[in-house]
């Protein structure tokens, strides 16, 4: 058996032609054509109000961050089980980053744990969707108009989610989407920001246009662009959308190949229940197939484990390292224990799952986990 990785990005003659396209059309730079048919597309499909292509999630959560026109001594709730971006996008900004811990049964942020760091400085809670499944939006979006703060979702895993049947990232005033090479629809380096609240929506557009109202202009709305606020550069090229664009194209053929994948870890994995860790499917969220992951008992029986599969040639890996205890940000945390949050640091293993793996490959991992836990 050759090594199975983590995740291969599937990039066929669709990408290609969608890229020679962008290529051919001498608009090379952002929205072209290539980036409108995407922005086309998220806006009818998920029937979301305003789709922007930006250079990556953490620009797109970099973006959002500005909106927010952030005062020192402004709180920002992050889980600490994340990718360092849903921190640092709003540290940037001069934000006190408040550490939430996951819930106990999920990776997923705790609502309990939220609902105990509100304070009248809370401007923005910033949940994750884990592996694509959606956290509790409807129960935070009621607290959100209560407690009057901003939800922004890193949706960054979830695309073609859906929570209580609606897209997953429908929900949240904003949300913001990965294309990097690991997601489940990918350009290589991408994101989006989604704005769902419409009070935001020109300023977004102005803001990712480095200040201006140049995307006014082009519309013929004005008749000279000029800068009407501060701004930086959030476009990526229409290359990279003609790629983008390709993918979404074959976006049913990528997604059930994965389910498919998913779906057989969770049938064959099942009878290991009592000895590890397997995801909990939540209620009133469908996943996408982004990931599928083991919860060890400890580090040393993932590490173990991650050992055990890397000499059968399985490409497993741990996700997350606790952001409050990180070097930069452990010296500003307040102290407070978030167990859950360690637990899934020290216990989670993502198992290799990607469009194009074999039936034979998938077997391999599975066996070589029940051989592992016998
Ligand atoms: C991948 C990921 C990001 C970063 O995405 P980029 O497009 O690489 O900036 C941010 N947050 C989460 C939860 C992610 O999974």
């Amino acid at each position: 058996m050759e090594w199975i990785p983590l995740v291969k990005a599937s990039y066929g003659l669709t990408e290609e032609n969608e890229l020679l396209k962008s290529l051919r059309s001498g608009h090379l730079q952002g929205d072209g054509p290539s980036t409108k048919k995407v922005h086309r597309f998220f806006e009818d499909h998920y029937k979301i109000e305003r789709a922007l292509f930006t250079t990556s999630c953490t620009d797109a959560l970099e973006l959002s961050a500005l909106l927010l026109d952030l005062k020192p001594g402004d709180e920002v709730i992050v889980p600490s089980y994340t990718f360092v971006s849903t921190a640092n996008a709003f540290a940037l900004r001069g934000a006190k980053i408040v550490f939430a811990d996951s819930r106990p049964d999920h990776p997923n942020v705790s609502m309990d744990c939220i609902r105990k760091l509100i304070t009248p400085r809370t401007r923005a809670v910033v949940p994750v969707h884990y592996a694509g499944f959606a956290c509790e939006m409807d129960e935070l979006m009621k607290l959100a108009e209560q407690k009057n703060f901003i939800v922004i979702a890193d949706a960054a895993q979830a695309i073609e989610s859906t929570h209580q049947g609606r897209p997953t990232i429908a929900w949240g005033h904003m949300s913001t989407l990965s294309f990097h090479q690991t997601k489940n629809v990918s350009c290589g380096e991408g994101g989006m920001l989604i704005v769902n609240d419409k009070r935001f929506s020109l300023r977004a557009e102005i803001l990712r246009e480095k200040g201006t109202n140049r995307a006014a202009f082009f519309r013929g709305e004005v008749d000279k662009y000029n800068c009407v606020d501060m701004g930086s550069s959030y476009l990526a090229s229409d290359l990279l959308a003609g790629v983008l664009w390709g993918q979404l194209q074959r976006l049913p053929e990528l997604q059930s190949a994965r389910h498919k994948i998913w779906k057989t870890y969770a049938e064959k994995l099942a009878p290991l229940a009592d000895k590890v860790e397997l995801p909990k499917l939540l209620p009133n969220t469908e996943h996408n197939a982004h990931c599928y992951y083991l919860v060890c008992k400890n580090l040393s029986e993932r590490t173990r484990l991650n050992q055990f599969l890397k000499d059968r040639q399985i490409g497993a890996t741990f996700h997350y390292i606790s952001l409050h205890k990180s070097p930069y940000y452990g010296p500003k945390h307040d102290g407070r224990e978030l167990p859950q949050s360690d637990r899934y640091t020290d216990g989670l293993l993502r198992l290799p799952l990607f469009p194009t793996m074999t039936d034979a490959e998938v077997n391999h991992v599975v066996d070589s986990i029940k051989a592992f836990f016998s």
